[in-house]
């Protein structure tokens, strides 16, 4: 029998008084959440499970840890970049005194819920999918300034400009035949090797290259 997660209080602390989940298995794009973390600011708060004397364990937001790690305590010495200007870093204003913290929502809960909550925060971000024009329509507003989105030109390019699906393709070409997969042979000839093959080929049942070098192969086979 398993409680759910209960809520206690949501706190700012030293991210060495916090450990990751042990056995964590989501390996997620640490830079790609720093840049959003020094565009965005911590928007989202860590949950961490509270248990007796035991540091606080991160039962969701590990890679949200990792990247304020990865940040360091003090002056990153990157202000952000937008299409206005800069402006310092949302993470620590660029001021030499920061200190290395996090918010976090601190929860009490069991082992066993504490692995669901782990489990499932990590897959319930990959399970879902995307209404293509609403993503598309926002990424829009953001006049071409991708800081802090995830997302690169080269995604918004993706999403304006898909590459057909294989039914599109078939609409525009047809389906493809059986011989469109046969390895095609390209030769360079002298002209006269090219009349000399066109003269040893006059017969040919066929005027196409094709029907040429089939009927050479019977001769050369003995057998046109
Ligand atoms: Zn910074």
């Amino acid at each position: 029998m398993t409680e759910p997660a209960r809520y206690l209080r949501t706190v700012v602390l030293p991210l060495d008084q916090l450990r990751h989940f042990p056995g964590n298995a989501k390996r997620g794009d640490v830079p790609a959440i720093l840049d959003s973390l020094r565009r965005n600011g911590q928007y989202r708060s860590l949950i961490a499970r509270q248990v007796d004397e035991e540091p606080l364990t991160v039962l969701a937001g590990n890679h949200t840890m990792m990247a304020l790690e990865l940040h360091g305590p003090g002056d990153c010495g990157q202000p952000v970049k937008t299409s206005r200007g800069e402006r310092p870093c949302a993470i620590c204003g660029n001021d030499q005194a920061w200190e290395l913290t996090a918010r976090v929502e601190v929860v009490e809960c069991d082992d066993d819920t504490a692995r669901r909550v782990n489990l499932v925060d990590n897959k319930s971000a990959e399970k879902g999918t995307y209404d293509r024009d609403a993503l598309a329509e926002l990424l829009s507003y953001m006049d071409d300034d991708l800081g802090g989105t995830g997302y690169s030109d080269a995604d918004v390019q993706l999403l304006i400009a898909p590459p057909p699906s294989l039914e599109e393709l078939a609409d525009t070409y047809g389906d493809p035949e059986a011989d469109d997969f046969w390895p095609v042979i390209r030769i360079r000839l002298s002209p006269e090797e090219r009349d000399e093959f066109l003269g040893l080929t006059a017969d040919a049942p066929g005027k196409e290259d094709t029907d040429r070098f089939r009927y050479l192969l019977g001769l050369a086979r003995g057998s046109a």
